[in-house]
């Protein structure tokens, strides 16, 4: 080999294929002053030929390696050895490039280095795409750790929830459970977690009083579509207990249904309270009533004069009397009502009746009421008989209170208007009024028990705030429904659906009229 490269014949074409080399060659003398450079190291560096030749190496450094890097370099290759590894270099325009190379000390006939001769190969883009895979690595790292945390956070929250917690995968299997939900049915989440319906079915059914189809809830969840599903169960294993289930689907932020999450909240305690209330409500109640009934019955009786005349002062006394235990009388029958509807003890006496019939009763039983207020009761009620099935006390009651609140938050001089047609197999009744209206923070409180307007024009007037509630719930038990529009300071509009009887009509139950339309302005 060495004497191929002694042969001056061959010196000329070496030279030109070091310059034509696609690998950057520098020769620099022992100072790193460069004295040679091929084309492809100044095409890389961006100096000319002249420009390079005779400066010193140091015009590549570009700052980016520390000091100490640089001394191991010029040790390795001062002692003879050849120095192999990366550089950072600084073009002529300021850029930064990366190259791999070899320094190789170049030695005369006597072993004296002369010059080094520097081989490098660009490995820019190489370099580049490391950094920029380590950059997504480190990126990825971060986005996992930020996701663990939020999971662990998650997992911790749920842990800490009082409720039970399941998710159902939508192939219905079970995906996930909180702690809540292996105290509540002593389970561990190995032990269900990927299992289904049917093989959790035996240990439902110890849970359970009355083994529920856990399943079929599932199924009622999507068909509700999402909305919401409630349903109260008894727990008699490990411990007895009144349990609320709670469906409702639970989407990804990709709006991907991921299943359905079954919330249990144990309502024990909450039930038994409820209960107790009642029981005492119901009890007072039933304990007022009778001397209640007693002193409204001989008030009457001294009114009507059947105990002897009475001086005037004394009958405005017993009027004072008589209207204030009327109040405590529509009280407790209201607190009553509340208690039977919400124990389910209110019976329905079902008959055949025509709506039309009994709105006319009411407004005439309320002709006093509606007088002393100088109001026009306006009524349209449809000339087609409007018959239903239903409890013409109960339905009594309910027109009762709407139209009786219609007279009670209008002013004197005001207009009650009722209307009645048939829409679909519905009838459909609207009590509107030209009243205070209702404002719209009290919209949403409206059926609420006990709820009164604060509204200083309502307040005046006297009520339970149990009217509303009675009605809708007895409405409801008709399987009709209320519900109404205001606009405060104009009035408003109660509306009431009821079905109309489906069967063949019987006999009509026999009642007076009324009047199409009766004006009472006196
Ligand atoms: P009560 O009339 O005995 O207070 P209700 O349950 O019948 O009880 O009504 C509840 C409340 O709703 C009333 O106190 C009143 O504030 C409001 N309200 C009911 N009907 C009307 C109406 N037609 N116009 C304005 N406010 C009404």
């Amino acid at each position: 080999m060495s004497e191929i490269l002694n042969k001056k014949e061959l010196l000329m074409p070496l030279v030109s294929a070091l310059q034509l080399a696609s690998n950057s060659i520098v020769i620099t003398n022992l100072e790193g002053t460069i004295q040679w450079a091929n084309n492809a190291f100044t095409k890389l560096s961006g100096y000319t030929l002249e420009e390079i030749v005779g400066s010193s190496m140091r015009i590549l450094k570009s700052g980016r390696q520390a000091p100490s890097y640089y001394e191991d370099l010029w040790s390795t290759i001062s002692s003879g050895k050849v120095w192999r590894g990366e550089l950072i270099n600084q073009r002529k325009d300021g850029s930064h490039y990366y190259e791999e190379m070899s320094i190789t000390p170049i030695v005369d006939e006597n072993g004296e280095i002369t010059h080094y001769i520097a081989i490098k190969q660009d490995i820019t883009a190489r370099k580049n795409a490391e950094e920029a895979l380590n950059e997504t690595l480190r990126r990825l790292e971060e986005q996992y750790q930020a996701v663990e945390k939020a999971r662990s956070e998650t997992r911790a929250i749920m842990d800490a929830t009082s409720e039970a917690l399941l998710l159902v995968s939508t192939d219905h299997k079970f995906m996930w459970v909180n702690s809540a939900f292996e105290h509540f049915f002593a389970l561990k989440e190995e032990e269900i977690i990927g299992l289904g319906f049917t093989e959790m079915l035996p240990h439902f059914q110890r849970v359970f009083q009355h083994p529920i189809g856990l399943e079929d809830l599932f199924a009622k969840a999507y068909r509700n579509g999402g909305n919401d599903y409630r349903e109260t169960v008894i727990q008699n294993w490990p411990l007895k207990r009144e349990l609320e289930i709670y469906l409702t689907l639970v989407k990804n932020f990709l709006n991907e249904s991921l299943g359905v999450l079954y919330v249990f909240r144990d309502v024990t305690h909450e039930r038994e309270v409820e209960r107790l209330k009642s029981e005492f409500v119901s009890l007072v109640s039933h304990e007022l009533r009778t001397p209640l009934t007693s002193i409204v019955g001989y008030v009457d009786m001294m009114l009507d004069g059947d105990v002897g005349d009475l001086g005037e002062t004394q009958i405005d006394c017993l009027q004072v009397v008589k209207r204030n235990s009327d109040r405590l009388k529509k009280l407790v029958n209201d607190l009553l009502d509340v208690s039977r509807i919400e124990a389910g003890a209110v019976k329905l006496n079902w008959e055949t009746i025509d709506v039309n019939e009994l709105i006319g009763e009411v407004v005439n039983d309320l002709r006093t009421q509606l007088e002393s207020k100088k109001q026009v009761v306006a009524s349209n009620l449809g000339s087609k008989k409007s018959i239903i099935s239903g409890d013409v006390g109960r339905l009594t009651q309910v027109f009762t209170n709407i139209i009786s609140n219609a007279n009670k938050y209008t002013p004197i001089g005001g207009t009650v208007t009722i209307t009645s047609r048939q829409e679909g197999n519905r009838i459909r009744v609207d009590v509107q009024d030209t009243g205070i209206g209702i404002s719209e923070e009290d919209r949403k409180k409206l059926f609420t028990k006990f709820f009164r307007s604060q509204d200083s024009e309502a307040h005046n007037t006297s009520g339970t705030g149990l009217g509303l509630w009675i009605s809708k719930s007895l409405v409801e038990m008709h399987g009709g429904n209320i519900s109404f529009t205001s606009v405060q300071d104009k009035g408003s509009i109660f509306t009431i659906h009821l079905p109309l009887e489906q069967k063949p009509i019987l006999k009509p139950r026999k009642v007076n009229l009324a009047h199409a339309l009766i004006t009472t302005r006196g």
